[in-house]
């Protein structure tokens, strides 16, 4: 099967071709460990997931690599302002190292909860200092650097295609320049190592540091990647990830480092997902737009309907967060769910439908379509031809890409206490005595079970959702 994906590289949808079938090296950019995740992040890496199951679903054995950013991502892109680290520790009043072990465990979670597949590695930034000073050397070595008062920085202009990620005019932004460089030669010049600020008298001193060549201090926050990125896959190697904030600045030095220092590409293919956004603007780490994964769970809603309606919208689409669509996408989820369930038991013969299955391989391999993928479930469950065992088999077969837990949706005979608790309600019910049947229907919904009324009578299932 031919799998494509638009490459942000070239702008172009491409014919995806591993360097070494049938591995797959994928890096994605991971948490800066200093708060929660938000639901915005989190889209990224139910993204990424996706990216993962499709590719593992295509016959491919993944190696992917998830950075843990602990170290050196300061509060602003352009090499100013604090470690967000370090902030996070005054925050509250903890260790910075306290902090990253406390949202790297929390971030875990996240992802579990999210039936995010678990990533091989998850290298920190902090347990890779060598590696990154290895990396800075060889471009001193090769005059890519230059040294001012507060660090080490990467000259962009000794680089003909500096920005290419991005498109970025160089020209044009040097002509426009009016954002303040400091001592930096330009503004798109940035930080390899920076040196640890002397503290103010009686202040106090940075936590995380390290000795290097040029002084003790911390490594930027793109060299991290570089780092990690070729010591675990090699280089090239061939899918890099991330959300789209990081086109213009973090992939785009990624890229400029690694290959001013080893001459080669650093990754064939660049996939990033679109943001998620909410009604009233962007989504922050702060105040009220900071919606979390427990957010949503301590208004009673699944992860996994969060999931979902990541499903619905294709990652290349921008996504406005809303609570009616989540409300929406809960009720579609668990709606899909009943209809699963409600095919039966299975069958050891049943076996996913041919005529699908190529059909859902087709759609998900040009370029992730899975909402296009998830419309093809649904006409599945509601196709008259197909028997219920082999709609429940080629949903679950499905299900390897969509991540929805449909294996934990067992069929099970009623137990014979409840069934006649169903069968007392109905009495009650036919001869109008409704205290009786509401007192049941309680009973019932209290043993865990969901009761819908229709024509034909009352149906009962296990609580699905
Ligand atoms: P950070 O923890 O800030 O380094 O970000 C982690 C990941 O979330 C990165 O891949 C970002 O590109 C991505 N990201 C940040 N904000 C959003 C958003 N609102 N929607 C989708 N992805 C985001
Ligand atoms: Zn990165």
């Amino acid at each position: 099967m031919s799998l494509t994906f638009y490459n942000t590289l070239t702008r172009k949808k491409e014919e995806f071709k591993p360097i070494k079938p049938p591995g797959v090296g994928l890096y994605t950019c991971g948490p800066t460990v200093y708060n929660y995740a938000h639901i915005g992040n989190l889209r990224t890496y139910v993204f990424e997931d996706i990216l993962k199951r499709v590719l593992t679903y295509n016959g491919y054995k993944v190696n992917h690599v998830m950075n843990i950013t602990d170290v050196g991502h300061l509060t602003s892109d352009a090499d100013v302002g604090e470690d967000k680290m370090e902030k996070g520790a005054r925050r509250e009043g903890k260790s910075a190292w306290d902090i990253a072990k406390f949202y790297t465990q929390a971030f875990l979670k996240d992802l579990k909860e999210l039936n995010i597949l678990d990533s091989d590695k998850y290298p920190r930034a902090t347990d890779h200092i060598e590696e990154q000073v290895d990396i800075i050397e060889k471009l001193e070595k090769k005059g890519f650097t230059y040294k001012t008062s507060d660090g080490v920085y990467f000259d962009t202009s000794r680089l003909k295609d500096y920005g290419k990620l991005a498109k970025l005019d160089i020209e044009h932004l040097k002509a426009g320049a009016r954002i303040e460089v400091g001592e930096k030669k330009s503004d798109t010049d940035f930080a390899l190592w920076k040196f640890s600020p002397n503290p103010p008298a009686g202040g106090e001193k940075r936590q995380m540091e390290w000795p290097s060549p040029w002084g003790v201090g911390f490594p930027g926050w793109h060299i991290e990647c570089s780092a990690m990125a070729t010591k675990y896959l090699g280089q090239p190697f061939d899918i890099h990830c991330g959300g789209v904030d990081h086109i213009p600045v973090h992939h785009t030095n990624e890229i400029a480092q690694s290959e001013a220092a080893f001459d080669k590409p650093l990754a064939n293919f660049w996939l990033h997902g679109e943001f998620l956004i909410i009604s009233e603007g962007k989504m922050a780490k702060s105040g009220e737009n900071f919606i979390t994964l427990q957010a949503l769970k301590d208004k009673g809603f699944a992860p996994l309907a969060y999931r979902y309606l990541l499903l619905q919208t294709h990652y290349r689409k921008q996504l406005t967060f809303s609570w009616e669509a989540l409300t929406a996408s809960q009720n579609a989820l668990r709606h899909l769910y009943e209809l699963f369930y409600d095919q039966g038991p299975a069958d050891g013969n049943s076996r996913p439908n041919q005529e699908y299955k190529a059909k859902f391989l087709t759609i998900i391999s040009e370029d992730l379509d899975v909402p296009g993928a998830l419309a093809l479930a649904w006409e599945i469950l509601k196709d008259p031809n197909l028997k219920p065992e082999d709609k429940k088999a080629t949903l679950l077969d499905f299900d390897q890409v969509f991540g929805l837990r449909l294996k934990e949706i067992s069929w099970q005979p009623m137990p014979e206490k409840i069934q006649k608790m169903i069968n007392e309600r109905e009495e009650a019910r036919q001869k109008n005595d409704f205290k009786t049947s509401d007192k049941l229907r309680d009973e019932i919904k209290n043993a865990g079970y969901e009761i819908e009324d229709t024509k034909e009578g009352a149906r009962v299932r296990p609580k699905l959702i």
